[in-house]
């Protein structure tokens, strides 16, 4: 399995190779990927038929095209059983891949369908790896009209939550930084909040960006859709994401998941200006992806526009974030609806969410 094994580590799985057959491998794996061993052209016949049965260390039970081709979301399935999807977007001058670090996730954010699924498993370093590289071999077979033919952007944004698998994640990070040459800041982990993982990733030596899934202002709200928070309540998250921003200049940015009536009011929209603008961070608004699991809902445009208009009014930089995938159940916090809903064998659904958590914003009864 080559993604499972270091880079460095390579000539284990090709005893009796010289030196730079090696440097062969490693350099289509992980420089110019392919999605066969056949295309390696420089190997001999016998390496390649050797490396082809052990190409991925996963392998793929699904592909899904949507948005007219510019959305393709992968389900992998590892030889184990776990699930693992990701979700390749384009754009017109960039791609950006969403990862998953985790099968499945122990957060239980109550908007977010991974969550209603409980957590399966950590994914190894490799197999987060193999998810950009199967993406860039996809990309070269299958160019996306006007977007470059790599992955250009990297974001921990499918399954899991990146800092409670923090070893793997941080060597996934190195290969894709100084193994595939991807710059660090095209990199960005996000996170409901982890505060000793952020100061630890504070610590390493890429300059990578940090995304704060912050969605609600005050403890109270918070708790009642992440709750992780009731261990690292908002003060402490800001005061991580502070730190983090400090060393060497690395950009935050706040993610805000939009829902009616429970987060996207006036009130709200002035706590979280005020939040950014003490951080610097930019903000990026996501319109709820509804999902059978959850009981929170997505707002009308016009509401959304004004959360918009109210934070932008108050002095922060904010994005209403495009929502791509919805017609393939790419979108964020909807991998793994199909399953949900179809009672596929993906696992089942582990908690409805009881009515007492359907949160209600004190600012928009
Ligand atoms: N665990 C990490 C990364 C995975 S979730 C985190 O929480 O940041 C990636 C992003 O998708 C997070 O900002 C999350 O809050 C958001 N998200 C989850 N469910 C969503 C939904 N139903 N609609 C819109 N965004 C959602």
């Amino acid at each position: 399995m080559p993604y499972l094994t270091a880079p460095e580590a390579l000539e284990s799985l090709l005893p009796g190779e010289p030196r730079y057959r090696v440097d062969q491998v490693r350099e289509w794996l992980y420089r110019h990927p392919v999605l066969t061993a056949g295309e390696m052209t420089n190997l001999p016949r016998e390496l390649r038929e050797s490396l082809a049965p052990r190409l991925w260390p996963m392998r793929v039970e699904a592909e899904h095209v949507g948005d007219g081709g510019k959305t393709v979301k992968w389900l992998f399935r590892t030889p184990d059983g776990a699930a693992v999807e990701a979700v390749l977007m384009g754009y017109p001058r960039r791609t950006t891949l969403c990862i998953s670090s985790q099968a499945g996730c122990a957060m239980r954010c109550t908007f977010c369908a991974t969550g209603q699924f409980g957590f399966e498993r950590h994914l190894q370093a490799g197999e987060i790896v193999a998810q950009v590289a199967y993406a860039n071999a996809h990309l070269r077979a299958h160019p996306m009209e006007g977007a470059p033919p790599r992955v250009g952007n990297v974001v921990f944004m499918g399954m899991g939550e990146p800092l409670a698998n923090y070893d793997n994640v941080r060597e996934a990070i190195r290969r894709i930084i100084e193994v595939m040459g991807m710059s660090a800041r095209a990199v960005t982990v996000s996170t409901v909040g982890i505060t000793p993982g952020i100061d630890r990733l504070a610590r390493e030596p890429w300059p990578v960006t940090l995304a704060l899934s912050l969605h609600a202002a005050d403890d109270h709200l918070r708790e009642q859709l992440v709750p992780q928070n009731r261990r690292y309540p908002i003060d402490d998250l800001l005061a991580a994401a502070r730190r983090f921003g400090d060393s060497h200049g690395r950009r935050v940015s706040l993610e805000w998941t939009l829902m009616a009536d429970v987060n996207d009011g006036a009130d709200q929209a002035r706590a979280l200006a005020a939040i950014a603008l003490e951080l610097g961070a930019h903000v990026n608004i996501i319109p709820m992806n509804p999902n059978p699991l959850s009981p929170q809902r997505r707002p009308t445009a016009e509401r959304t526009r004004r959360f918009v208009d109210e934070v932008i009014r108050h002095g922060a930089t904010a994005t209403l974030r495009d929502t791509r995938g919805t017609d393939i159940d790419a979108a964020c916090g909807q991998l793994r609806v199909r399953a949900a809903t179809e009672g596929a064998p993906m696992g089942s659904p582990r908690n409805k969410v009881p009515a007492q958590d359907r949160a209600e914003s004190p600012s928009n009864p």
